[in-house]
């Protein structure tokens, strides 16, 4: 099983590092004509508007549209941002993959960027989680799961092949997401 992760904007080396530690053949995606050769794929953070004007430019945006309706794909926040139904604050153009609306950088200014320990709802120790310049969750639709909440809020939704969370777990020692996401792919 091949994976993907984006690399047109963001912080997708960690994301491959991450993978790669699990056991999962990981590679970069650059080029439209690249999904083909990956099963599933990761849309890391970065900024969802700059990673939209790229994906554009590269007539990328309808290909990756067709992939994340058939294949297993975790996007991570600006990467939740782009698979998300509804985007608001500013409201955006997005691949409406996921029965979530979400709300852009909605920690406000004084609190961007922040470490917080969230709850799994799998059990266990409660998730490290690095949040920077977050967007939030601000509703789930049919079909959709909650696997992980800060407060009231979720941080880690599952629908059916799809993932998306509002932090980086690419960025702490916690290696619980990914291999979820791994186990949710298959063998
Ligand atoms: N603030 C970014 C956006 O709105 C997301 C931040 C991130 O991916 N770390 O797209």
């Amino acid at each position: 099983m091949k994976v993907g992760v984006l690399a047109l904007q963001g912080d997708f080396d960690a994301h491959r590092r991450r993978l790669q530690e699990l056991g999962a053949s990981a590679t970069l995606v650059r080029k439209p004509a690249q999904l083909d050769e990956v099963e599933a794929l990761v849309i890391p953070g970065g900024e969802s508007s700059t990673l939209l004007w790229h994906l554009e430019q590269h007539g990328f945006f309808h290909r990756l549209a067709e992939f994340v309706r058939a294949r297993p794909t975790f996007g991570t926040c600006a990467g939740a941002i782009l698979l998300a139904s509804e985007v608001a604050n500013p409201p955006q153009k997005s691949l409406g993959a996921m029965n979530i609306s979400v709300e852009r950088n909605a920690y406000g200014r004084q609190i961007n960027s922040f470490i917080g320990g969230v709850h799994w709802t799998r059990g266990g120790d409660p998730l490290e989680a690095v949040f920077i310049r977050a967007p939030r969750i601000t509703s789930v639709g049919e079909g959709v799961e909650v696997l992980a909440s800060e407060g009231s809020h979720p941080v880690l939704v599952q629908q059916g092949h799809l993932m998306a969370a509002t932090f980086h777990p690419e960025l702490s020692a916690d290696k619980r997401v990914h291999a979820a996401f791994l186990e949710l792919i298959g063998p």
